[in-house]
């Protein structure tokens, strides 16, 4: 099967994620941030993370990584559009209900309150999860052993850093409000972990 069917359903969905996210950027940045554990790692990782998931696969697009490319088949494009699809549809989903609470690091702002409802109510990292769908999605449609599963690395790195820092970071803003919510809840797979 052709590649460009799996790249090109690659770039709608990406697209489609820059568009769930842009209004909520815009509000986000309107209110304060009041505290910030964004370190010199966080940063890197950050850079790595948009590198794997932006950069690698427009260049998987051109000569430059041709030869790290093979010709993917039917089953590969169906699985990864229906990791993008649910991807997309958890990805809209947390950002609906995290509203002006969200950042794109680990940062608290004014008024911050505590999400707990919708689908934060059996996950506590609904918006994780749609990216560890969105990474599943990159290795099944884009046909390319380094641009294909690059994401999926860069994110579970990311990831695996930030998890214990962002959770001490809510437990000193939210105190025993988070400790029973973290108690209720699993991290990122509905009552599976
Ligand atoms: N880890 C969450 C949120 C990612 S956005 C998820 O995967 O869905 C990161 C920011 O969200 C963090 O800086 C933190 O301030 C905020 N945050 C995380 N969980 C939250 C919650 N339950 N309620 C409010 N804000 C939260």
């Amino acid at each position: 099967m052709s590649p460009w069917i799996g790249n090109i359903i690659f770039i709608l969905g990406s697209l489609a994620s820059i568009a769930i996210r842009m209004p909520h950027d815009k509000v986000s940045q309107e209110a304060r941030v009041v505290e910030s554990r964004k370190g010199a790692l966080e940063k890197i990782l950050l850079f790595s993370v948009m590198t794997s998931m932006i950069l690698l696969p427009i260049l998987s697009f051109t000569p430059a990584l041709s030869f790290a490319s093979y010709t993917p088949n039917t089953m590969m494009i169906v699985i990864g559009a229906l990791a993008m699809g649910i991807s997309l549809w958890v990805f809209h989903r947390s950002h609906k209900d995290l509203g002006r609470n969200w950042s794109v690091s680990l940062e608290v702002r004014e008024d911050h309150s505590l999400v707990t409802d919708g689908i934060y109510k059996s996950i506590r990292h609904p918006m994780y999860t749609s990216i560890f769908l969105l990474a599943i999605a990159q290795i099944f449609l884009i046909a390319n052993w380094i641009a294909g599963p690059a994401l999926f690395v860069a994110f579970s790195i990311m990831f695996f850093s930030r998890l214990k820092t962002e959770e001490k970071m809510m437990l000193d803003t939210f105190g025993t409000q988070y400790e029973r919510y973290r108690k209720r809840t699993k991290r990122l797979i509905p009552r599976v972990w």
